[in-house]
């Protein structure tokens, strides 16, 4: 019955992976730059059978950087020039210093949301995120992990040895982390 029927997701997290991150937030349209072959990668994903699906802290919200229509209006810039092949974002617009909030990661509710509307079979499904608190809740929920490096400017203070903890798989950009799920499952 489709009701009833487990789908394998991806669950992305949005800056740095499918989003060039910003030290000071990405939420200016105008600065707002999807990163290469982040379309043809998702289209891989949807030709492959997965589900898509964004998982996203976006604090600049609670801290009054940015409003929910700055997000929106780069959210609608996103799916156009992804092919609207992104099904669903989640996003905790919320910062312990505000608003505590268990959907924050790497607090795992907005996740677990996700895995819920979804009917998400754990066991099919990753995670794939370019800092710990994206891996955190989704290593406690079951989900399989891939580290996207993040650009060399923007990481500087981690270590490589941490990095490699962190994620079951490390991969340079999202092409490379949807390589690696496809030869799992091959
Ligand atoms: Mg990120």
């Amino acid at each position: 019955m489709s009701t009833t029927q487990k789908s394998a997701c991806i669950f992305l997290d949005r800056d740095g992976v499918l989003n060039r991150d910003r030290v000071n937030y990405a939420y200016e349209l105008e600065n707002f730059r999807i990163l290469p072959n982040v379309p043809a990668a998702l289209r891989t994903l949807r030709n492959a059978g997965f589900r898509r699906v964004v998982i996203t802290n976006q604090s600049g919200i609670a801290k009054g950087i940015y409003t929910r229509q700055h997000m929106q209006t780069c959210h609608d810039f996103l799916q156009m020039t992804t092919g609207h092949l992104i099904e669903k974002i989640y996003y905790a617009p919320y910062h312990p210093s505000v608003t505590e909030s268990l959907t924050r990661k790497p607090d795992s509710l907005m996740l677990e949301k996700a895995i819920a509307r979804f009917n998400a079979d754990i066991g099919k499904s990753w995670m794939i995120g370019d800092a710990e608190r994206d891996l955190i809740p989704a290593q406690k929920l079951g989900l399989q992990t891939i580290r996207v490096i993040r650009d060399s400017e923007e990481r500087k203070s981690e270590t490589r040895d941490k990095i490699e903890t962190i994620g079951q798989h490390v991969a340079q950009n999202l092409p490379e982390a949807v390589n690696i799920i496809l030869n799992q499952i091959r």
